[in-house]
């Protein structure tokens, strides 16, 4: 009968839809500087096979290839600034081209000033997206000096680690690639502090920006990586 296989094609096609929907998860970290962005995107990304996107490692790579690009995003990173939004929304952009962004991404870092997050949303419109989750990972200013200081990166593969609650298993040795580790340059106390302030002027109005988008899920960021990692879980579904 036409209406019974009608109704069935539509529960199919309904079914499907959402299955796809679920896939398409276009997820934003915000969060201090040190407060676990990326150790938590790299995990997010790994469970839900979706790209992990930071604007700060794509300048890093930048600076270690010389590019325009890096030469240019080196004199703000330096000083703990932000690179100007233009320079950063064109790359994004760019990324979002690539074929691995077609379920969604987690972007870290990204964005970190009102503009961007309207550039962002502007680009989504066009093709009748939008953000579905901004996640804040919640760590108060007295934490992040500690967690910057004792932050590790590799570089040869970007990896990172904290010398206390995520050590390597040989000390100043990447467990991933064998590479050696440093301290970042912008990790330093001195930079540290700027960083947290620009935080605090034009990244932390974020928070409301995507509060009322509805789409704004708080988690608390100084319990251990695993439990935050639960959390964002429950947020984002299995
Ligand atoms: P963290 O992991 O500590 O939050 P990132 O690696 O994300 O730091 O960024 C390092 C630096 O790169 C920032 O201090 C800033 O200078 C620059 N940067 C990264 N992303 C952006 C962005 N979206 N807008 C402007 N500057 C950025
Ligand atoms: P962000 O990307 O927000 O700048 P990271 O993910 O690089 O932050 O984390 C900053 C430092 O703190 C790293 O050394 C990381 O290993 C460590 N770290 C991340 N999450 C936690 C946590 N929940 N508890 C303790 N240390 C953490
Ligand atoms: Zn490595």
């Amino acid at each position: 009968c036409p209406d019974f296989s009608g109704r069935v094609i539509c529960v199919l096609i309904g079914k499907l839809k959402n299955k796809i929907w679920r896939r398409r998860m276009k997820i934003i970290m915000l969060g201090a500087p040190g407060a676990g962005k990326g150790t938590q995107a790299k995990k997010i990304a790994a469970q839900y096979s979706i790209p992990h996107i930071s604007t700060g490692d794509i300048f890093r790579a930048n600076i270690k290839n010389n590019t325009e690009l890096g030469q240019k995003a080196k004199t703000y990173m330096d000083k703990g600034e932000l690179v100007p939004d233009s320079l950063v929304v064109d790359l994004i952009m760019d990324r979002f081209k690539e074929a691995d962004c077609a379920n969604g991404y987690v972007l870290d870092g990204f964005p970190r000033t009102i503009p961007q997050a309207e550039a962002l949303d502007n680009a989504l419109k066009a093709n009748g997206e939008k953000v579905d989750f901004a996640i804040n990972v919640e760590v108060p200013d007295e934490n992040i000096i500690n967690r910057m200081s004792g932050r590790r990166a590799c570089v040869g593969c970007g990896a990172t680690y904290h010398i206390k609650y995520n050590p390597t298993k040989v000390e100043g040795v990447c467990d991933a690639c064998g590479e050696k580790l440093i301290l970042r340059d912008d990790d330093k106390p001195e930079t540290v502090k700027n960083r947290l302030s620009v935080y605090h002027e034009q990244t932390q109005p974020l928070i409301d920006y995507y509060n009322k988008a509805g789409v704004l899920a708080e988690v608390d960021g100084t319990k251990d990586m695993e439990d935050v990692f639960k959390d964002i879980v429950n947020i984002l579904g299995k």
